[in-house]
C-alpha cells in the first residue's frame, strides 16, 4: 500500500484547514496512513514529517507494520512526548479529528499542550479514504470473493430446522478458514417474519418451510471489508415472494446502473427508490440505497436521500434496496459497486438473477 503518497497526500491538505499540523487519533485512519493496526497508535502528521506514536506494548508490531512515517513510543501517555515534538516542529494550531477525540482527550491535550491552539477537523482522511488505489480494490476483490463464496457455501446448509444463530456461526468460520482475518461486522441471519428486520440479530428461530431467509454478512480481508446480501426462500417461491424479489432487483439493478463518476449520492438513490415507490412500497423501503465501504464497511460516500456527496472514480459503495414487510419477511440485495473512470462495475459475482429455492 502507498502510505508515503497518502501521507504527502495529507500533507498538501494542511494548508486548506489552517493548520501546521494534523494529529490523527481515528485508528482506522491511523492504519490507512501508516499500515498500523492495534487498539492503540497516533499519527502527527506536519508539512514536513510523518511520525507514529504509541505505547511499549505495540512497539515490535509497530516496527513490522508502520510504513512511511518515523515510530515514536512513549512510556505511558502521547503527551509524555507530544509536547516536545508540536515544539520542534514549531507547531502553533494542530488540527484534531473532531469525530474521534472525546472532550476529556481533548481537554487533557489543552491543559498540557499551553502553546498550541488544538482545531477541529472533520472527514480530511475520511476523503482521502474514498478514493480506493489497485492495490486496494484487489483487497477488498480478496475479501467480496470470500463472502461470495460463503453465500454459495452456506445454500446447502439453509434447510428447515436449521437456526439464525447456526447459520451465522457456520458463514463466520467458513469465511475465517478461507483466509479472512475478522468478520465486517456480525452477520445478519433474518428467516419468516424476522427477515423484515432491516438490522436483525441472529436468533434461535428454526426455519421453516417456505421462509425468506435474508443473509447479511461480510468479512476483512488485508483490512478491507466485503458486504454482501442476498436473501433467499426456503422451498418453492410464492407467487408473492418471486414478485417482491423482482422488484428488488429491478430497483438493485436501477440503482447500480445510476452509479458513475459525478453521479449524486441522491440521484443514485433516487432511482432505486423510484422503483419500489412506484410498485406502492415505498414506505417499506426504509433506509439509504447504500453506503461506501473500504477499511470501514460503512464510510464515505452515502448513496441516500440526504447525501450530499458526488460520486468520484475510485469510490467503492453498495447498492442495497430492499423491501421489508412487517409479520410476512423481507427482501433485500446487496453487493459492492467499483465506481471506474467511465461508469461502474460490480465487483463480486454471488448469483441473484431470479429468487434462490432451496
Ligand atoms: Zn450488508
Ligand atoms: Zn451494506
Amino acid at each position: 500500500m502507498d502510505h508515503t503518497g497518502r501521507i504527502a497526500r495529507l500533507q498538501a491538505r494542511l494548508p486548506e484547514l489552517g493548520v501546521d499540523a494534523l494529529l490523527v487519533t481515528n485508528l482506522t485512519n491511523v492504519r490507512y496512513l501508516t499500515g498500523f493496526s492495534g487498539t492503540n497508535g497516533q499519527v502527527l502528521v506536519t508539512s514536513a514529517a510523518a511520525l507514529f506514536l504509541t505505547d511499549p506494548r505495540y512497539e515490535a508490531r509497530a516496527g513490522d507494520l508502520v510504513d512511511g512515517a518515523d515510530v515514536v513510543i512513549y512510556p505511558a501517555r502521547l503527551t509524555d512526548v507530544l509536547g516536545d515534538r508540536l515544539g520542534a516542529a514549531a507547531v502553533t494550531r494542530l488540527g484534531i479529528e473532531a469525530a474521534t477525540m472525546t472532550i476529556s482527550q481533548r481537554d487533557d491535550l489543552a491543559n498540557r499542550l499551553d502553546e498550541v491552539e488544538l482545531v477541529p477537523t472533520s472527514n480530511t482522511v475520511e476523503e482521502l479514504r474514498r478514493i480506493k488505489d489497485a492495490d486496494e480494490i484487489s483487497a477488498l476483490r480478496e475479501a467480496i470473493r470470500i463472502g461470495d463464496e460463503a453465500f454459495t457455501w452456506v445454500l446447502d446448509r439453509l434447510v428447515p430446522g436449521a437456526t439464525e444463530r447456526a447459520i451465522a456461526l457456520d458463514l463466520e468460520v467458513h469465511m475465517r478458514k478461507a483466509g479472512a482475518d475478522d468478520l465486517a461486522f456480525p452477520p445478519i441471519v433474518g428467516s419468516g417474519p424476522l427477515s423484515a428486520h432491516i438490522h436483525h440479530s441472529p436468533s434461535d428461530r428454526a426455519f421453516e418451510k417456505g421462509d425468506l431467509v435474508l443473509l447479511d454478512f461480510g468479512c476483512r480481508r488485508s483490512g478491507y471489508c466485503s458486504d454482501l446480501t442476498r436473501t433467499v426462500v426456503l422451498g418453492s417461491a410464492t407467487d408473492d415472494q418471486a414478485a417482491l424479489y423482482d422488484l428488488v432487483l429491478q430497483a438493485h439493478l436501477a440503482g447500480v446502473a445510476s452509479v458513475g463518476p459525478g453521479k449524486r449520492g441522491a440521484d443514485v438513490d433516487d432511482a432505486a427508490r423510484r422503483i419500489v415507490a412506484d410498485a406502492g412500497h415505498g414506505e417499506r423501503f426504509g433506509h439509504g440505497l447504500g453506503h461506501g465501504v473500504g477499511l470501514d464497511v460503512h464510510e464515505a460516500p452515502r448513496l441516500h436521500r440526504i447525501s450530499e456527496d458526488t460520486l468520484a472514480g475510485g469510490d467503492v459503495v453498495t447498492v442495497e434496496p430492499g423491501v421489508y414487510l412487517p409479520g410476512v419477511g423481507g427482501i433485500r440485495i446487496e453487493d459492492c459497486v467499483h465506481v471506474t473512470a467511465d461508469g461502474a462495475e460490480v465487483l463480486g459475482s454471488a448469483p441473484k438473477d431470479r429468487l434462490i429455492e432451496i
